[in-house]
């Protein structure tokens, strides 16, 4: 089976809804799979690095944050 990998739903991520528009996935990735360009962006994902710990999935509160 292919390992699972990050993926985030835009429909469902709403920047402006997290603490000074800082994106708690991004914030709690230690491997900088997610990133944040700015604050009260939407992150960016380099997904083929992920480790599959879904520390970010816990960590997003809008549930935006799945591994697929
Ligand atoms: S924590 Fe979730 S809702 Fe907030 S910016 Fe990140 S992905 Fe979007
Ligand atoms: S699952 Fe783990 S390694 Fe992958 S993006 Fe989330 S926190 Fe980072």
């Amino acid at each position: 089976m292919p390992k699972k990998t990050i993926v985030v739903d835009y429909r469902a991520c709403e920047p402006e809804k997290c603490e000074d528009g800082i994106c708690q996935a991004a914030l709690v990735c230690e491997k900088k799979i997610l990133t944040q360009e700015a604050l009260y962006e939407m992150p960016d994902t380099k997904a083929a690095m992920c480790l599959s710990c879904a520390v970010c999935v816990q960590a997003c509160p809008n549930n935006a944050v799945h591994l697929m």
